[in-house]
């Protein structure tokens, strides 16, 4: 069954550049059928877009997407239809966040010695919820002052892993995420998985790992993928057992590459993870 599902964005709660409510009314003027707002390590939006999302006649699933730390790589774990008053769920989450703005001291004294200045003040300026102030906060205040033409050279050149405006944070551990969504009745779903840098090995034993875990889900289809990782990713979705999701990952008009709702559809032997929900 083909639904227009898009379970995976962002809100000004965490890097978006909408509103929870802009979330909804725009993901509703695109047809979305079934949505998901997953903003990073915070429920706070999810009231306010349930409220739209009521209002419109879209099927909203609260969610969220957590920050883990796995073999060192940063990896994110969505969590669908969870209960966001959920004490443990919100109990973990606010550990994730709580080291954030102490991160984010740490990228901007690393950009300082390269030669950018102003960071945390200028990142936190433009993040709406200044405890969650994130890479995207700091690549759009550098745009800002015209030393970089966009986000992703930002990244590629400055906070990308390795670069020296990145700094090593430990977030979730991998049990951890998963327990937290699992506990507030959730589903887990491994987030743009061909974004990892982790070898072939390395990304089977995560699959391992999150499926023993109680991983139930993959992003097959994501913003960041190309047709290729979808293809390399539905084999896994089906050697590993796991539910597909369709993500557009959209942040914002022009620093997404897909909008709400338009992502390609799930290769049709897939169970799709909206299955669980519908
Ligand atoms: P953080 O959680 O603060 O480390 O930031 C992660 C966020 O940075 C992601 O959710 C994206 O919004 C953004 N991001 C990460 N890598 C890139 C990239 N290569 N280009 C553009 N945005 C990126
Ligand atoms: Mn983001
Ligand atoms: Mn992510
Ligand atoms: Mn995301």
């Amino acid at each position: 069954m083909q639904i227009n599902a898009d379970l995976h964005c962002h809100s000004t709660v965490s890097d978006g550049w909408l509103t929870p409510t802009d979330v909804v009314r725009r993901a509703a003027a695109n047809s979305v059928a079934l949505l998901a707002l997953t903003d990073h390590d915070e429920v706070g939006g999810i009231d306010e877009a349930c409220g739209e999302a009521l209002r419109l006649g879209v099927r909203l699933l609260p969610g969220v997407e957590i920050s883990v730390t796995f073999l060192k790589e940063t990896v994110h774990v969505v969590g669908l239809g969870i209960d966001h008053r959920d004490r443990q769920l919100l109990e973990g989450l606010e550990s994730v966040r709580s080291g954030r703005v102490q991160r984010a001291r740490k990228m901007s004294a690393a950009l300082d010695a390269a030669g950018i200045h102003g960071t945390f003040e200028g990142a936190s300026r433009l993040a709406r919820n200044p405890a969650m102030v994130g890479r995207a906060h700091f690549a759009r205040y550098i745009v800002s002052t015209g030393l970089m033409p966009d986000v992703s050279t930002v990244f590629q050149y400055y906070l990308a892993r390795g670069k020296p405006g990145y700094v090593e944070h430990e977030w979730a551990s991998l049990d951890d995420a998963v327990r937290w969504i699992r506990g507030a009745g959730g589903v887990a779903v491994l987030a743009h998985p061909a974004r990892y840098r982790l070898s072939t090995d390395e990304l089977h034993r995560l699959l391992d790992r999150f499926v023993a875990c109680g991983g139930e889900g993959i992003e097959v289809v994501a913003g960041a993928h190309t047709e290729a990782e979808t293809v390399k990713f539905a084999a896994i979705a089906r050697r590993w057992g796991l539910l597909a999701s369709r993500a557009s990952d959209f942040h914002g008009e022009g620093e997404s590459s897909v909008d709400l709702g338009r992502s390609s559809n799930l290769p049709p032997d897939l169970t799709p993870v909206w299955t669980r929900f519908v």
